[in-house]
């Protein structure tokens, strides 16, 4: 027998099992001996008040063993003599389009231009020790994408765009911990990642799927308004080669040679807005006594505290984005003579620091471009991106400034210890980053600092550029077929295309491309 309870614990009794059945045994009435095991179906921190409390839905089992799988297996097929289908990106979107491919008896030939999640590492370790970054293996490309080397937060705002029930089944059946399926905000940390990645391309390589590393695309191979392939070169012999099927189109949102490559050959897109900013990094302890309003901070049962803020000034949102409690700040250029950061932490999110974008969202007419040209939040991004480059003295050393000097625009003098391993550089943020920018960040900054006491603090830093955070394109598909709007048997996919943000969001679309592929087979002959 089974009984599923609403439990609100303190966090030390919902740390561990003994203590919860003791908890269920005194308040449920239920016979201590009789309970066999609980299982936590939900887990979430409140701590809205003085006192934090956790949430959890739990299953009892009362005299009965629980079953074994924690999780929902999907089966997957031996698709070795099946139909190809190319998929471009080895990302979120690349990589649960390619599973679900083989779930629908397709086979995918993945191609990606990085290099598998272990080969990467090197790649990303050497821009702190080099100062440079590999143009094709770095912190957004290789086996993973830019969701290998992140927090993993593994949540979406969006609730309408499919099953994320069902991506993070496909996680835990690949490694990833089945506390995932429980939290409120679940991640899986970048330590955890690549090993959950690497499953994943065992599955696919396992049912008679290719993946092929190193590999870029360079063009598509169209037979008038319909896509049969690509053209690809590898990049460690210099071969050329064609991948011939229906593609999916899954490059993510730094693939600059990819949006530049669709312009020329007048494949449609248009510019998108997107939200540009700083990474703000503070002491987490600090983020702790203020989120668990405690000066002992998370204590020894709570994890480190997150924040997500959110407001408006002057008709233009402005918000944190990506908190990485417990992280650090990373650089995560794709290229030469750019600076672009972004946030990962590992699974116990144990830094010392906790960091999150801030940023405010720009509109194609706000971008100093003529609004109707598809690249002109690119260009916006780009010039951004250089100006820190250049203000970073044409290293990864990221210009910076403290949190209070940035909001009476002064130069700091001294900048405090940070995560970002290239270094910082004092700079006044203030003064070069787009006036829009740094008018609504400084006074959506004095905002947070009302609504959260000690947030707005010169103990912490700003580090310049957060450029990143979503595509500044769309490539249109139509939302029906999900194939592009005149281009038959080519579906644009995931954050690079335009149509997720994250990585659930980003899995979520490639598996609807992947089902679209289906129908598009099964209604045409190829
Ligand atoms: C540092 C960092 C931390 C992040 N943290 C989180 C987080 O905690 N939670 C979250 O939800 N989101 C996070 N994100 C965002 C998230 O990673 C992306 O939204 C998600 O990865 C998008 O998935 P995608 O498959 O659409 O694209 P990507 O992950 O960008 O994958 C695109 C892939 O295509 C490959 N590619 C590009 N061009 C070509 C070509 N011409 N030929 C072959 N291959 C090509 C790239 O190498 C890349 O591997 C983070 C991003 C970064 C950079």
């Amino acid at each position: 027998m089974t009984y599923e309870y609403q439990l609100r614990l303190l966090p030390q009794q919902a740390a561990c099992e003994q203590t919860i059945k003791e908890y269920v045994s005194r308040e449920k009435g239920v016979d201590f001996r009789t309970i066999t095991a609980v299982r936590i179906l939900k887990r979430s921190i409140d701590a809205r008040q003085r006192t934090v409390y956790v949430n959890l839905k739990v299953r009892v089992y009362i005299n009965e063993t629980p079953e074994d799988d924690e999780y929902e297996p999907t089966v997957y097929r031996d698709v070795s003599q099946a139909q190809d289908v190319v998929v471009v990106g080895a990302g979120p979107g690349g990589l649960f389009a390619a599973l679900r491919l083989i779930e629908l008896g397709l086979r995918p030939i993945v191609i990606e231009r990085g290099k598998d999640v272990h080969e990467r590492k090197k790649d990303i370790a050497a821009i702190t020790k080099t100062q440079k970054v590999d143009a094709e293996s770095n912190y957004c490309f290789g086996e993973g994408g830019a969701g290998a080397y992140s927090d993993g937060k593994l949540y979406t705002r969006s609730k309408k765009r499919g099953d994320t029930r069902k991506i993070l089944n496909v996680l835990c059946q690949h490694g990833a911990s089945t506390t995932i399926l429980a939290d409120a905000h679940p991640h899986i940390g970048t330590d955890k990642l690549p090993r959950v990645i690497e499953n994943m391309r065992g599955t696919i390589i396992r049912c008679g799927g290719e993946v092929h590393f190193c590999t870029k695309m360079t063009a598509l191979i169209t037979e008038g308004d319909s896509v049969a392939g690509i053209l690809s070169i590898d990049l460690t012999t210099g071969t050329e080669r064609e991948f011939r099927g229906p593609v999916i189109l899954a490059t993510g949102h730094s693939a600059r040679d990819v949006y530049r490559y669709l312009h020329t050959a007048g494949i449609e897109m248009e510019p998108k807005a997107l939200a540009v900013g700083v990474r703000l990094e503070h002491p987490a302890e600090l983020i702790d006594r203020i989120q668990y309003h405690s000066p002992h901070g998370r204590g020894r049962w709570l994890p480190a505290a997150e924040y997500s803020f959110v407001t408006q000034v002057s008709g233009r949102g402005v918000y944190s984005f990506c908190m990485c409690p417990g992280g650090f700040v990373i650089p995560a250029a794709t290229g030469p003579g750019q600076i672009v950061v972004n946030g990962m932490s590992p699974s116990n999110r144990g830094s010392q620091w906790s960091n999150s974008g801030m940023v405010v969202e720009v509109r194609p007419e706000d971008s100093g471009g003529a609004p109707d040209d598809a690249l002109c939040m690119m260009a916006f991004q780009e010039r951004i991106e250089h100006d820190c480059w250049q203000q970073g003295n044409m290293r990864q050393t990221a210009p910076a400034q403290r949190m209070a000097d940035f909001i009476r625009s002064r130069l700091s003098y001294d900048l405090p210890r940070s995560s970002y391993a290239p270094g910082l550089i004092s700079s006044p943020l203030h003064f070069w980053l787009p006036q829009a920018v740094v008018r609504r960040l400084q006074q959506a900054f004095e905002t947070f600092g009302r609504m959260s006491r000690g947030f707005l603090t010169n103990d912490a830093v700003l580090v310049a550029a957060e450029t990143r955070t979503s595509a500044p394109v769309r490539i249109l598909r139509n939302p029906v077929s999900l194939q592009h709007i005149r281009l038959s048997g080519l579906f644009p996919c995931g954050e690079g295309a335009g149509y997720a943000g994250g990585i659930v969001s980003a899995a979520v679309d490639g598996e609807r491309c992947a089902d679209a592929v289906q129908t598009y087979i099964s209604t045409h002959t190829l």
